[in-house]
């Protein structure tokens, strides 16, 4: 059956989060649990989720709000939303801006699962994350966020540093536009963070991936003109095992 699956659980109320959590657990899924919509996006966009479980009445941020947020940087993560007994309305606006599927309250482990498990299985399978990017003598542990260097010092990569090259990897013998790696990456529409962002950041990204000691370097990153960013040819790259 392969690797576990991961299912993130965004509900403010601790009986219901608890239930839903053991009910998910002695199933085999991998859980993470987020109690307002802030936490719960944050989650929800985490490297290797496969479904979120998203209640829509929530502190901080209604569920609404995480659903339109996270279909912007995360357009095919598997979406449920637990709606109250009787809110048609709200079932019919989530289903609208795009979840999956949902599940009224008050509901049962066993009818629950069975919905998760109709959504896994209707969506397709994500790619595998790279794990491991080796060019010449650096390689970069992307589960760690770090670079090593050929004498073994290790150097870290921020969160965005490591989720541009992620994205990259993802994408592997495709240019990646500006605009797609700041949605993906910051999770915004236009005009709030500048695309230029985006190539401070690869410019950090190049002068922590090169080796620094010549200038024969195995380029990482390279710029395509007019269409954003590739990941280098020359790399080898490592799959999870699954
Ligand atoms: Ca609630």
């Amino acid at each position: 059956m392969g690797r576990k699956r991961t299912v993130v659980v965004v509900e403010d109320e601790d009986a219901i989060r608890r239930a839903v959590l053991d009910a998910l657990r002695i199933t085999g899924y991998e859980v993470i649990e987020a109690a307002d919509g802030a936490a719960g996006l944050e989650a929800a966009r985490r490297a290797g989720v496969d479904l979120v479980l998203l209640d829509l009445l929530l502190p901080k941020m209604d569920g609404f709000t995480v659903l339109e947020q996270l279909r912007v940087s995360h357009p095919a993560l598997p979406v449920i939303i637990l709606t109250a007994r009787g809110s048609e309305d709200d079932r019919v606006r989530g289903l609208k801006i795009g979840a999956d599927d949902y599940v009224v309250k008050p509901f049962s482990a066993r009818e629950l699962l069975a919905r998760v498990e109709a959504v896994l299985r209707r969506s397709p399978e994500r790619p595998t994350p790279v794990v491991r990017i080796v060019a010449g003598e650096v390689a970069v542990d992307c589960a760690r966020r770090e670079v090593i260097r050929p004498d073994g010092e290790r150097v870290a990569l921020s969160e965005m540093e490591a989720d541009i090259l992620q994205r990259l990897a993802a994408h592997a013998g495709r240019a990646v536009s500006r605009e797609e790696l700041l949605s993906a990456v910051w999770g915004l529409k236009d005009g709030t963070v500048e695309t230029r962002a985006i190539d401070m950041h690869i410019t950090r990204l190049r002068q922590k991936l090169s080796n620094g000691q010549n200038g024969a370097d195995i380029e990482w990153i390279v710029t395509v003109r007019g269409k954003g960013y590739m990941l280098g040819t020359d790399l080898q790259l490592t799959k999870e095992e699954s």
